[in-house]
């Protein structure tokens, strides 16, 4: 026994796994019922020509390296170097508005806001707030006081306008206070009446001049100041159209008294930074209660205060 399972393993090299159970499986039983290949099969391949058992080495080393492979399914190897094409998968585009404006970057209500909105239905909040001012050097009538930011722009719009030949321009009121707009207020409605009073003045409180991000602006030297006549003037013409550029816009229309509760004014112009001026420029609203979706303002919300 011992010579013939060292033949057979000479027929391999001694060390294939299935040479070492075939030498095994010889001195098992036969099982039952079932001839039993396996047990003689080495005995048949000994009993072969030589040249038979050649071919049958070759023809069983082809099977187990064939086995092998199989056994060894090619895992999928990374490509490497450029990247391949790779299905996406397709994450949903978001759907960016063209020219997206944050229109709740600034407060509304706030008075220290540059987009504060202050109208007959909107005081400011509290009625007596004082803002932080600079005085500006230009040419005015009353004390030329705005806040800083407010007061920059107006210089630059003002060397501008000068610069484009549209002439030279001054402040005939900037910040009122309070207090003064209270005396103001009061002494109108004592001589001319409530309704009177509240159609050429606003009410303590209710006034964008409180907020020192208002002016009204005057040709220099003067010439329609405070009338509608300004509007036509090569000063009321340029700044119409380019204040916009500046961060100020022309706060009172003429064809929107009743949402800004105030007849045309193209001498009122409102800083509300360049940001909001050129949205509102580009698209073409003209009034903050428009831009914002606020109701109008035509009236106070009580006949008398
Ligand atoms: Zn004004």
């Amino acid at each position: 026994m011992w010579e013939r399972s060292h033949a057979i393993a000479s027929l391999y090299d001694g060390s294939a796994p299935t040479v070492k159970r075939l030498i095994w499986r010889l001195g098992k039983k036969p099982v039952s019922g079932r001839f039993p290949w396996s047990s003689f099969a080495p005995v048949i391949i000994l009993t072969m020509p030589l040249h038979w058992k050649r071919t049958v080495a070759a023809a069983a080393t082809v099977a187990l390296a064939l086995a092998v492979l199989a056994g060894c399914a090619p895992e999928r190897v990374p490509a490497t170097g450029s990247p391949s094409p790779t299905a996406s998968v397709s994450a949903t585009p978001v759907a960016k508005p063209k020219n997206f404006f944050n229109k709740t970057q600034y407060s509304l209500t706030d008075p220290t806001s540059i987009w504060v909105v202050v109208n007959k239905l909107r005081p400011l909040q509290p009625t007596n707030f004082t803002p932080t001012l600079v005085t500006l050097d230009v040419p005015h009538v009353s004390a030329p006081q705005m806040t800083q930011e407010a007061g920059d722009a107006l210089l630059k719009m003002f060397a501008a306008a000068a610069a484009a030949g549209a002439g030279q321009l001054q402040i005939q009121n900037s910040y009122r206070s309070y207090n003064v707009q209270v005396n103001t207020h009061t002494s109108l409605v004592g001589s001319l009446g409530q309704a009177a009073a509240d159609a050429q003045s606003a009410r303590p409180g209710y006034s964008e001049h409180q907020t020192g991000l208002a002016v009204d602006v005057a040709s220099y030297p003067s010439k329609c100041d405070i009338a509608a006549c300004f509007g036509q003037t090569p000063q009321g013409i340029w700044l119409a159209a380019n204040s916009w550029q500046y961060g100020y816009i022309l706060r009172y229309p003429a064809d929107k008294t009743a949402i800004t509760g105030y007849i045309y004014e193209p001498w009122h112009f409102r800083y509300v930074g360049v940001a909001l001026s050129t949205e509102m420029h580009n698209d073409g609203i003209e009034t903050m209660e428009e831009f914002f979706g606020l109701p109008p303002a035509p009236d106070y919300a009580t006949a008398t205060g």
